[in-house]
């Protein structure tokens, strides 16, 4: 099925082009994995097939017994940029999304040790959950904003978008300087500190501040 980014309040349908994320960028949040704070993001991908949405369900893969919740604020990318200076990237963001990376952490741990890449800890089924999409024009970032995560009503990670290392332009920018960044391509900027397990049978609420939330059970 053709993955889609949903505008909110709005008929506008966008195609999901590629999804790109990056890892430690919030301080405390590297810390907590035993991570050293990096001169430059972490950059992996996650396929379009990984995407659900809100009010579906997140799938536990039979191969781990330690899915973490990852809360992230997402960029939504409007046009082509290769090597694009500060403003070109800011100008080349045209909305923002809220999204849950999930992380198989016991397989990735796994992965780290052999050096080997991480995508059967970041790519199964299920692993990006994403919220609908507001556009720049109708709302601007100011990152006072907080991410928020809470499993079961309880609180496990709540923080401001103002403590990422790497704001969203200057993500944007280092992005396309290594690949070609598309209209219609997802950014998930990291996760605040808090990351923790998630059980079959746990209700996930997200929010970016009340803007946008995300709700979902784990299966
Ligand atoms: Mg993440």
């Amino acid at each position: 099925m053709k993955k889609e980014i949903v505008i909110k309040n709005s008929d506008q349908r966008i195609p999901i082009n590629k999804i790109v994320c990056v890892g430690r960028n919030y301080v405390e949040h590297i810390y907590e994995l035993g991570n050293e704070v990096p001169e430059k993001p972490v950059v992996f991908l996650k396929p379009n097939s990984a995407v659900i949405y809100s009010g579906d369900e997140i799938v536990y893969p039979d191969y781990s017994n330690e899915m973490h919740h990852e809360v992230e604020l997402l960029l939504l990318i409007g046009k082509t940029i290769k090597n694009a200076s500060l403003t070109e990237a800011e100008e080349a963001i045209i909305g923002y999304g809220l999204g849950l990376d999930m992380t198989l952490r016991d397989v990735q741990d796994e992965l780290k040790k052999k050096g080997h890449p991480w995508e059967k800890s970041k790519c199964f089924d299920t692993s990006a959950v994403i919220s609908e999409f507001i556009l720049k024009k109708d709302y601007q970032l100011t990152l006072e904003e907080e991410l928020s995560l809470k499993v079961n009503d309880e609180i496990r990670q709540k923080d401001k978008l103002q403590k990422m290392i790497f704001k969203p332009a200057q993500i944007v920018e280092y992005l396309s300087s290594i690949l070609t960044l598309e209209h219609g391509d997802i950014i998930f900027t990291g996760t605040p500190q808090g990351v923790s397990k998630v059980n079959k049978g746990d209700k996930l609420h997200a929010e970016l501040d009340g803007l946008l939330t995300i709700d979902c059970i784990v299966k």
